[in-house]
């Protein structure tokens, strides 16, 4: 069934609401508001019945693949589900209802969540200090390299290259141009890590820094980190951590512990807020000693008569975001930590990594496994290693839709032909984990016996498939032009 739009649905006249009546008198508008500013046509809301707008938008939403439906396997995006408990904390009413400018007096719990979250994350990180200011993991990384370059500047010392390897997230070389840096690439060796010989005719006295994720984007922990951070410091280089896939180390390994200097995390991944919808994320960023000076303004800061926000910070690469940050996600990061603790934070990333390499050797055996060594917190395949009758990775993924399942991340990480990533989260059990590959077994079947069924899909969806270029470059946003 197709759902029309709102407005499609609009009657003239249909009400979802009823208020009393007013009892002050009415003024015409045009006694209170300037004649220019008034509109000239009706603003063409739809109006619509309570049933009809609540059937509408519940119908709409379980359209919806999401992780409180179905199983989100999204490599890198760590699609987690999410306890409401940690929802139901954000939206109390001190939070909902507070408002940036309130006197910091009155805001003394809030300010008191973003203190300790930060100390939560220099824990976990063993990072000296953190900003909860940015917004998202590149941003995260954009504010991260401009605090390479003040510290640089600083030192009045010329690095303008940034080493990021090929395996990399895009964003990191996103960040690194658009905060002034050439960006130069690193090659991975035969086991899926930094090739050390590379790296090392890649590094001198102009390289900033070298964007590291670990571990890396194709699950794989960083064997020769130590010697990747020795190559870099040496050189008097600073090592980034682009901490996206924390979910894999947590209470395990401290970033400090391996020479990072400067890191992004990702809350809504690692740290349980529902994402991928474009909803508020959060991308903090943890800091050695040296490079203090120059987080982002303000820092919050605990004095004889409270906590405080501290502007008075004469390095500081300035605001990078209106207020404090998302505080309402820092927040349900925040009681989630309170929840699972030391060992329960340690456990998350155990089962995270139990569960990918469960995933891993069982549908290594149907599919091609590039890099085949015990994985992290999750793993990439090939869908097109070796084609067969033509189906590619897409269709593959289309067709996991008609099983219930949403896709891996495709396509990514560059470096693996056809990539199907796969990341399942601690929060699944085994019964899920064993559905989804039986479901994977059956289009490899179908791949070899049947191949339409695949290169159709999805077909037990409403929509089928889209030419998402046209759909790109086409956006269709008008409702039917003679609609009431
Ligand atoms: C998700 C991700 C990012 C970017 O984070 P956003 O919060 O989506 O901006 C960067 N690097 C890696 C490896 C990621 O998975």
């Amino acid at each position: 069934m197709t759902e029309p739009l709102i407005f499609e649905i609009s009657k003239r006249g249909r009400k979802g609401y009823s208020l009393p009546a007013c009892d002050v008198d009415e003024e015409n508008l045009e006694k209170l508001i300037p004649e220019e500013y008034l509109r000239k046509s009706s603003l063409g809301l739809p109006e619509v019945s309570e049933p009809d707008l609540v059937r509408h938008f519940i119908r709409l939403s379980q359209k919806n693949v999401s992780i409180d439906t179905n199983f989100y396997p999204l490599g890198s995006c760590t699609m987690k589900y999410n306890p409401k408990v940690n929802e139901d904390i954000a939206h109390l009413p001190n939070f909902t209802g507070a408002h940036p400018y309130q006197p910091e007096v009155s805001v003394q719990g809030t300010l008191q969540i973003l203190y300790e979250l930060e100390k939560f994350l220099c824990e976990i990180s063993g990072m000296t200090k953190v900003s909860l200011q940015p917004a998202a993991g590149a941003h995260g990384e954009l504010t991260s390299m401009m605090i390479v370059k003040a510290y640089y500047e600083d030192k009045k010392k010329e690095r303008n290259i940034v080493l990021i390897p090929d395996s990399a997230h895009g964003t990191n070389p996103a960040s690194s141009h658009l905060s002034g840096f050439q960006v130069v690439g690193v090659k991975s060796d035969k086991n899926g890590g930094v090739d050390l010989n590379n790296l090392t005719e890649k590094m001198n006295e102009k390289v900033a820094a070298l964007m590291l994720t670990v571990p890396n984007t194709l699950g794989l922990f960083e064997k020769n980190i130590l010697k990747i951070a020795q190559i870099v410091h040496t050189k008097g280089g600073l090592l980034y951590l682009d901490g996206a896939n924390l979910n894999a180390i947590l209470g395990i390994v401290k970033p400090s512990d391996f020479g990072v200097d400067i890191m992004h995390f990702n809350l809504h991944k690692t740290f349980s807020t529902p994402h991928g919808g474009g909803g508020p994320g959060s991308g903090p960023v943890g800091v050695r000693e040296k490079l203090i000076p120059y987080l982002p303004i303000p820092i919050v800061e605990k004095g004889k008569e409270g906590y405080y926000f501290n502007y008075n910070r004469s390095k500081s690469i300035g605001k990078v975001r209106s207020f404090y940050g998302n505080v309402e996600v820092i927040v349900k990061a925040y009681s989630y930590l309170r929840f699972l603790g030391k060992e329960g934070l340690k456990k998350v990333s155990q089962n995270a990594v139990l569960n990918a390499n469960y995933l891993m050797k069982k549908l290594k055996r149907y599919f091609y496994l590039p890099y085949d060594q015990p994985c992290m917190h999750e793993f990439v395949l090939s869908g097109e290693n070796e084609k067969i009758n033509d189906v590619r990775t897409l269709d593959i993924a289309k067709r996991l839709l008609d099983f219930g399942f949403h896709p891996p991340t495709i396509y990514f990480p560059l470096i693996v032909k056809g990539a199907l990533m796969i990341e399942p989260t601690e929060t699944e059990s085994k019964e899920t984990l064993d559905a989804f590959i039986s479901a994977m077994v059956q289009i490899k079947k179908e791949m070899k016996e049947n191949p339409s069924l695949v290169k159709e899909a999805p077909r037990n969806l409403s929509i089928g498939r889209l030419d998402e270029v046209k759909a790109a470059k086409q956006l269709k946003l008008k409702w039917k032009e003679n609609s009431s």
